[in-house]
């Protein structure tokens, strides 16, 4: 826990911010303090709700002053528990929400930090372009947390992830200082980029007031898929089929289990079963051209020769759109239709996408050993080479029992990531969850040189101090 905020630095952050700048009202702090697990609960002396990038630079200037920590906080939406507060001073930006430029010539949208995902995505679309950064969670997740986190969707395949994406910011340092680097060039290659070490920074080098984001063109024609597969190995050969035979139209490549698909049926309402049978493993692909009718026959060329050479078990292409969406949502509920089923070790790893069947196979394989009974649900951005794989207590079994093998099984998995050079945290970042494990994994001359960096920029710790190195 973070030392007490003394009353006087309470005081001058209130008197900075206004009657209606700030909170302490239980109420409203509760949805503030919990993450969407339910798995980390917070506590804060007093939330912060900036209106401005000068009042977060006022904010931050009291509290550098008097070496009082913050945490910030964009939707809530993060997996790790970076944005929950454990005593320091939480600062929203619920309220630095303006979309400030939209310019469809130079394809750029500057955005602040409280922005979320879902108005980027609209206010785009009314200029005919789109921001192409998908999360099930983009209705509440922010422009500050996406950038925060480097967070990477369903298209990273095609378009990489937030830090692809990403032209310029603006923020301000743990000094209080503002830093204005709101460019809009595609080319700028004078030294050290800022930019790229807040891009993934946690809130820890200082508070994301606004970005501007890349634009692209709307695709012309998209064709959605959802296919029946025999095994993970036959998914990884049909993506290797994909990229190759479709000229890159693949923009989404989505894996899926059968247990995945069955508890989302299971306990998320209005979900239909979307092939006739029942197949051990499902993928979801979507492929997108700037040219009508292009993405449809690339689909429809590729999962024909798959389903005469037996790769591909059986396969459905979305007719309507609304059956498009009908399949996202198998997908999208693939965390949500867990969450009735009780305790659960989560995982976010990636691998060499070459490896992904056999790391599939390993790791079900060792935790069974470990905990029998276990149920294994494994999905994700297989395309990426990432894999949500989430260990499910026994059906019936006891949560507390679960939950107390939690540290011993992620370790198994961890270690198989590990030894094929794969990473423990390959979108959500590290927050104060996984910190420690990652430290386990990273090289000592790494830790080091990213130690030297932070204390740099924030001598005395303020930013997020518990998040990192
Ligand atoms: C259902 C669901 C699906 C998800 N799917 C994906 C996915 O496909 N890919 C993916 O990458 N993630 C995914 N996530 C995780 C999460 O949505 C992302 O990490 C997202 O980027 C977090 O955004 P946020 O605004 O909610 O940030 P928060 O949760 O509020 O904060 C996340 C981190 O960023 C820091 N932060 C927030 N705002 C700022 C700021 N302005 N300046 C500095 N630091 C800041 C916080 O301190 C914290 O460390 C998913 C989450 C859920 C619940």
């Amino acid at each position: 826990m973070t030392a007490p905020v003394p009353a006087d630095v309470i005081s001058r952050l209130k008197a900075v911010l206004g009657e209606d700048g700030w909170s302490d009202d239980p109420a409203r702090l509760a949805p503030r303090l919990e993450e969407w697990r339910g798995r980390w609960r917070g506590t804060t002396p007093l939330m912060v709700l900036p209106r401005s990038t000068a009042e977060v630079s006022a904010v931050v200037g009291v509290c550098a002053a008097s070496g009082v920590a913050i945490t910030p906080q964009g939707g809530n939406t993060g997996l790790v528990s970076g944005q929950i507060p454990q005593g320091e001073i939480l600062l929203s930006t619920e309220r630095l929400n303006r979309v400030r430029d939209l310019d469809a010539f130079d394809d750029v949208i500057v955005a602040e930090a409280g922005v979320t995902l879902a108005a980027v995505h609209e206010a785009a679309a009314a200029a005919r372009r789109r921001f192409p950064l998908g999360l099930a969670s983009e209705g509440s997740a922010t422009v500050g947390g996406v950038v925060s986190t480097n967070a990477g969707g369903t298209q990273v395949l095609r378009f990489g992830s937030t830090r692809n994406l990403v032209l310029g910011l603006e923020a301000v340092l743990p000094n209080g200082e503002v830093w204005n680097g709101l460019k809009r060039l595609r080319k700028d290659n004078t030294g050290y980029d800022l930019k790229q070490l807040l891009i993934g920074a946690e809130g820890t080098l200082g508070v994301v007031t606004a970005a501007s984001l890349k634009l692209h063109p709307l695709p012309v024609s998209t064709a959605t898929a959802f296919c029946g597969l025999a095994s993970a190995t036959d998914a990884i050969a049909l993506l290797a089929r994909a990229r190759e035979e479709t000229g890159g139209a693949v923009e989404a490549f989505e894996l899926m289990g059968r247990l995945g698909v069955a508890l989302a049926l299971r306990n998320i309402p209005g979900l239909r079963e979307p092939l006739e049978a029942v197949h051990p493993w499902y993928v979801l692909i979507e492929t997108t051209s700037g040219e009508p009718g292009v993405a449809e026959a690339a689909l429809e060329r590729l999962l024909a020769r798959a389903l005469e050479d037996g790769l591909v078990a059986d396969a459905a292409v979305a007719q309507t759109q609304s059956q498009a969406h009908a399949f996202w949502a198998v997908r999208e509920n693939q965390s949500g239709g867990q969450k009735a089923e009780g305790a659960a070790w989560k995982h976010d790893v990636s691998v060499p996408v070459s490896r992904m069947a056999d790391f599939i196979d390993q790791a079900t394989r060792a935790v069974e050993a470990f905990h029998p009974g276990v149920r294994v649900v494994a999905f994700g951005h297989v395309g990426d080479g990432n894999v949500h794989y989430d260990v499910l207590k026994a059906e019936g079994g006891d949560d507390g029992a679960h939950n107390a093998l939690r540290d011993q099984g992620s370790r198994i998995v961890h270690d198989i990531v590990a030894a094929m050079e794969g990473s423990i945290s390959a979108e959500h970042g590290l927050g104060a969850a996984k910190t420690a494990e990652a430290l386990r994994y990273k090289s000592p001359v790494e830790v080091e040189a990213l130690r030297a960096l932070r204390a740099a920029l924030d001598p005395g710790r303020i930013m997020n101090p518990r998040v990192l190195f």
